[in-house]
């Protein structure tokens, strides 16, 4: 084993009004999908009896939170992120062997989770309203954002540092207090993001954690009736049900941003070197286990031969090794049913009449057996109805190249899946890329890039089932706060808009 795997094992403890506690009745491992047999730790189970204590917790802290000044709150994000520049190895470290993101890859995401904090602690002292004209000249107007109360933040394996940040710091930043589940598969990268608040100085019940499983602590958070947001990433499966679950409720409403079979597109004109380097990035990095990640690569049919052949001998050198390997491209699937739900996909594919350009599937290697590894599995495959591969998401090294006919037919193939968050598309001609922007139905587009890679003030959301109109990162503030209209009279009798009178008869 690589000396850089952890061998301690953690002992992860819920976070309720300040307090960590340790005592659990039931508990959950957490294992390193490089290195199976590898316990890295035991965490609490937590339960609807912890999830009604952090969040009673929260909300006793949200009126003194909210009170506080919003300099004040900000200047807390410049101590967090002056921790996590400390801690940035370490952070990078439990990450990658928790969830085999490549070690360097660990440390981006943990710069981007710092990048998130500082924009936070920036925009503190920006202007956070509007001044309005009034039809009477005595009234001014103004546009107040208002925190909505106690958020629930449920987060996924893939980005178990950026993605919390993305939703917990503007949540924090406009005095909401909040209630964090981790994903189960990284409960202790999520648990030293909260030891970092709490050494920041965030107070008591601002922040709290729920360790647990997705059907029993998130669950119990996602329907308790005292939270009024839920921020969630994850699954379609899991976000229709957090959907129904806050249209059920009076008063919650949810943020969820959730999965993708987004795409890269090759058109005739396109830079071929750079459409193989932009397609192979955008379908294998981060072993596919991105919600970006491009499940398909619709290519222009008069360069589909060179592209493939290109794109096939790239993706057939790629390296899927452990995540402290320096030569390696990529790392294991992050557990068992990822690893089977991509071989599902590799059998369906060639059950739906796919031609196989390169068969990949599990490692099998000495270095690979003891890890959930897979190899790219690349089949050309025509755009036809009811063909499941080329319309659901995979989230690992499965991809469909798939020929089009003309720009038309490209927008078509791009649109046909439930889903809409990342495009690509790769042209020299800027006509195109503005056709390509404005006809296909997404959240993320890039043109001669891959369709990952996201900066955090920048909005990040889909539409479809990628997500519900509510992006997170820098535009998560929207869903987290409420605008309410505040109107002042400065005159010594009422006079009423719409020239209605305000005469008492
Ligand atoms: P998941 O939906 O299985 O789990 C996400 C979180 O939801 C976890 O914390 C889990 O414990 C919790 N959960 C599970 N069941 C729940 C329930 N019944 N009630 C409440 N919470 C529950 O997703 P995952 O496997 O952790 O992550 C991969 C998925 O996330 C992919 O589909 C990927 O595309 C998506 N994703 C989307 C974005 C985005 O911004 N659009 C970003 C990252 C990941």
């Amino acid at each position: 084993m690589p000396k850089q795997h952890l061998q301690t094992a953690w002992k992860g403890r819920h976070l309720i009004d300040g307090q960590w506690l340790d005592v659990a009745r039931a508990t959950f491992e957490d294992r390193n999908p490089a290195r199976t047999d590898n316990v890295l730790g035991v965490f609490p189970r937590g339960g609807t009896a912890d999830v009604d204590a952090a969040v009673a917790a929260a909300r006793r802290a949200f009126v003194p939170w909210r009170r506080t000044s919003r300099i004040l709150r900000g200047e807390l994000f410049d101590n967090l992120a002056r921790l996590i520049q400390r801690d940035l190895d370490e952070l990078a470290r439990v990450m990658a062997c928790e969830n085999g993101k490549l070690i360097d890859e660990a440390r981006a995401e943990i710069v981007e989770g710092l990048h998130m904090v500082q924009y936070v602690f920036g925009t503190a002292r920006q202007p956070t309203g509007e001044v309005v004209a009034s039809e009477i000249e005595a009234k001014d107007l103004y546009v107040r954002r208002k925190p909505r109360g106690v958020v629930a933040v449920i987060t996924p394996w893939n980005f178990p540092f950026a993605v919390p940040l993305w939703m917990l710091a503007p949540s924090l930043l406009e005095g909401n207090t909040v209630v964090l589940k981790p994903s189960e598969e990284t409960p202790e990268i999520g648990e030293r993001l909260v030891r970092l608040f709490v050494e920041a100085g965030f107070p008591p019940g601002v922040i709290n954690l729920v360790h647990g499983v997705g059907d029993e602590a998130g669950d119990a958070l996602a329907r308790h009736q005292d939270v009024d947001v839920v921020c969630f990433t994850g699954s379609y499966s899991v976000g229709s049900h957090v959907r129904r679950l806050a249209a059920e409720s009076d008063r919650k409403t949810c943020a969820c941003e959730m999965g993708s079979k987004s795409a890269v597109i090759v058109c005739q004109d396109a830079n071929l070197e750079l459409a193989v380097q932009a397609a192979v990035l955008s379908a294998f990095k981060t072993t596919g286990q991105r919600c970006v990640s491009a499940g398909r690569v619709l290519v222009h049919e008069d360069v589909f031969d060179r592209f493939a052949e290109a794109f096939v001998d790239r993706a057939a050198m790629l390296r899927f090794a452990d995540p402290f390997d320096p030569s390696a491209f990529a790392g294991p699937l992050v557990n068992r049913s990822g690893l089977d739900k991509v071989l599902y996909y590799n059998d369906l594919a060639r059950e739906e009449g796919a031609n196989v350009l390169l068969d990949g599937g599990r490692i099998a290697s000495d270095d690979c057996a003891a890890g959930y590894f897979a190899s790219p599995f690349v089949y050309r495959q025509e755009h036809r109805p009811g063909v499941r591969t080329i319309r659901e998401e995979v989230f690992g090294p499965h991809l469909a190249l798939i020929p089009f006919r003309d720009d038309d037919h490209a927008v078509e193939i791009y649109n046909d899946t439930p889903y809409g968050l990342s495009m690509a598309v790769i042209s020299e001609d800027y006509r195109r890329w503005r056709y390509y922007r404005d006809e296909c139905d997404y959240g993320m587009g890039y043109v001669n890039l891959p369709c990952i890679g996201a900066e955090v003030h920048l909005p990040f959301g889909g539409v479809k089932r990628s997500g519900n109109g509510q992006p997170s990162a820098a535009a998560l503030v929207d869903a987290v706060t409420h605008r309410t209209a505040f109107t002042v009279n400065h005159a010594r009798e009422i006079a009423m808009a719409q020239g209605m009178s305000a005469e008492l008869k």
